[in-house]
């Protein structure tokens, strides 16, 4: 299944396009604004991501970077006038297409089945299993499991998207509110023991020795980073 995160703020907009990509069978997520977005796009697995120029929170510019610097999906923008696709052209922020509004959806739907043929991955990479690794620690996203130095172990699910996060990301600190966000997914939770908790809670189950930490590392101040090496 081709999955496409579309991000747009005109939201009869949004709606349209994301009715004419699964008319065509493609499976769609939907956001009306940049941060949670790009926060859907970290936290899910999407073939091609249609991104509007002009965003609230995050613009598509910024987005279409952190994408660049994340992968190889591949992006088609969406700007509103001429003058706005000369600032993207300009910038060479490598999207893969650009469309000018008003474009009909046809149109769209022809670009889309262009931007995925061209970019399109070998069909057994697409559909093995995403495993996530860091150190000893690993997470097969497909079956939702987590391996420790070998082991399958049980992890609920706060503490799964927690690792899911950290092995995303190694040797990069996280921020607690970021942590607290993913977690509790966008459902923000002002309790702020409560990401501590689920941390010891992850490290009991990751650390060889939980009391000295050396993959779950606490950042002072700011939030945890994850070592992926010892
Ligand atoms: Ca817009």
């Amino acid at each position: 299944m081709t999955r496409i995160l579309v991000i747009e703020d005109e939201k009869p907009m949004a709606e349209s396009i994301k009715y004419s990509l699964e008319k065509e069978g493609y499976e769609t997520g939907l956001a009306f604004d940049g941060p949670s977005g790009w926060r859907m796009f970290e936290e899910e697995h999407f073939d091609l991501l249609i991104l509007d120029l002009m965003l609230p929170g995050l613009d598509g510019l910024e987005i279409c970077k952190k994408v660049r610097q994340a992968g190889e999906v591949p992006v088609i923008m969406l700007t509103a006038k001429d003058s706005e696709l000369d600032k993207v052209l300009g910038l060479e922020l490598g999207a893969d297409d650009y469309l000018t509004k008003p474009f009909g959806m046809r149109e769209l739907l022809a670009r889309t089945r262009a931007v995925l043929r061209r970019t399109s991955r070998v069909p057994t990479e697409a559909q093995s299993p995403r495993v996530l690794e860091g150190g000893d620690v690993s997470i097969d996203t497909g079956r939702h499991e987590v391996t420790v130095r070998g082991e399958v172990v049980e992890v609920p699910l706060i503490e799964y998207r927690l690792l899911q996060l950290f092995l995303k990301n190694p040797g990069r600190v996280l921020t607690r509110e970021h942590l607290t966000n993913v977690g509790w997914e966008g459902e923000f939770y002002s309790q702020g023991k409560a990401l501590d908790v689920h941390i010891r809670r992850l490290r009991e189950k990751v650390e060889e020795d939980p009391a000295s930490p050396r993959r779950v590392i606490t950042v002072r101040g700011v939030g945890y980073r994850f070592e992926p090496r010892t």
